[in-house]
């Protein structure tokens, strides 16, 4: 689903509770409402942006400028995929690794730099895509950004510049830290709690993934499998992102630690990058995709490169509902099981539904 422009449908004012509202219509908001709306209760997303799927985002040709993967064992994402007819296939592994350092680079033997896993062969955005089309037209609310919740008498109030709602429950399904510094909780949130949005670290909110298009995997030919490490940069690591079939033939990589503020790698650095890692076609992409997270207002809060206290993903106060049993997290964050990951986003979303629906 693509940006739109605000329609006057979504400038809602409604005056009735609804069951549960939702923050945020990444995976981990749309798995929530689809699991709200299956039990038969009332359900309404609130989405900032113009579009879902939040950091599952792809070129509407499939290549992904946030998540890429999935793994053996995260049943809950082979599931929703299975669930939703998505298209998969392997990441591709065959063939040596490069290896970048002062010296320049050379060839390794074999690819430890990748292990089995899955892509999607739409781009991830499609999970989120499916799990959204499969919801009553009018739950996913795009371009409401919540900017406050009140605890009123027997329900919370939630509103935004474009929005006001009351719902019995609140799931907050936006990183934490952005919780802490775009919503206002109104009593205050209790000082650990508070403490602990405000310091958990929004993955790979710090990152800019490279994307570099070709019309064709011409590294294969080389017996290359498109993974490569580097020390020198500006990007770390490289894999291959090519399509199925190697058609829609692409490398990605991920620019190494950023500096709080710095300007992201430049076109001309990544290409002469490729050239030395890759040869000289690497140098002739037909596109170079630098998407900066650090940029994406309703991803990364100010400051959220310096969060690094990854101890506090799935914290057990992210567990239990705040605001007398109401108000709920469930962003990837806030998971338990894999955290960080779509598998985490999932999780946590069942644990706050599965919270909602012991109670009433
Ligand atoms: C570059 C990159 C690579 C990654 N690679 C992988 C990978 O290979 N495999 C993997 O499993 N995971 C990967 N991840 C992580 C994965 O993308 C996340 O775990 C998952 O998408 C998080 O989903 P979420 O719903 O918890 O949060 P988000 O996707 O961040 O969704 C939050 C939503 O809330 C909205 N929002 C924000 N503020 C407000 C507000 N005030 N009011 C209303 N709405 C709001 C946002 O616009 C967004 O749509 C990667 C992430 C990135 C950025």
């Amino acid at each position: 689903m693509r940006d739109q422009e605000p329609s006057h449908q979504d400038s809602t004012v409604s005056a009735a509770p609804t069951d549960v509202v939702v923050v945020g219509a990444g995976i981990a908001g749309l798995h929530a409402a689809s699991l709200v709306a299956d039990a038969g209760r009332s359900v309404v997303v609130l989405e900032a942006s113009g579009r879902v799927g939040g950091r599952l985002r792809s070129t509407p040709d499939g290549a992904d400028l946030g998540a890429t993967w999935f793994w053996p064992g995260e049943q809950r994402v082979a599931s929703l995929v299975a669930k939703h007819a998505i298209a998969t296939h392997s990441q591709y592994l065959d063939g040596d690794a490069v290896y970048h350092a002062a010296e320049g680079a050379q060839r390794v033997d074999g690819n430890p730099l990748d292990v089995p896993s899955r892509r999607f062969v739409h781009g991830a955005e499609s999970l989120a895509a499916a799990v959204a089309a499969s919801l009553p037209s009018d739950v996913v609310r795009l371009l409401q950004p919540v900017s406050s919740i009140r605890q009123t008498n027997d329900r919370l109030a939630i509103d935004g510049p474009a929005s006001m709602v009351t719902a019995q429950h609140v799931i907050i399904a936006i990183p934490p830290a952005l919780a802490a510094q775009d919503i206002s909780f109104d009593p205050p949130l209790p000082d650990r709690l508070a403490q602990l949005i405000s310091q958990t670290p929004v993955w790979m909110g710090g990152i800019t993934k490279v994307v570099a298009r070709y019309d064709r995997p011409f590294w294969r030919d080389q017996g290359l499998a498109g993974s490569g490490i580097s020390h020198i940069g500006p990007v770390r690591e490289f894999h291959d992102m090519s399509g199925p079939d190697g058609a829609a033939a692409a490398l990605f990589g991920f620019v190494s630690g950023q500096a709080p503020g710095s300007a992201t790698a430049t076109h001309d650095e990544v290409l002469a990058q490729l050239i030395v890692m890759f040869g000289p076609d690497a140098g002739e992409p037909v596109e170079l995709i630098i998407q900066d997270w650090r940029q994406e207002r309703h991803t990364t809060p100010a400051g959220a490169e310096q969060l690094a206290n990854y101890q506090t993903y799935g914290h057990p106060d992210y567990q239990h509902p705040t605001f007398e049993g109401r108000l709920h997290w469930a962003s990837t964050e806030t998971g338990t099981v894999s955290p960080g990951h779509i598998e985490g986003a999932l999780q946590a979303a069942e644990r706050a539904v599965d919270s909602i629906l012991a109670k009433s």
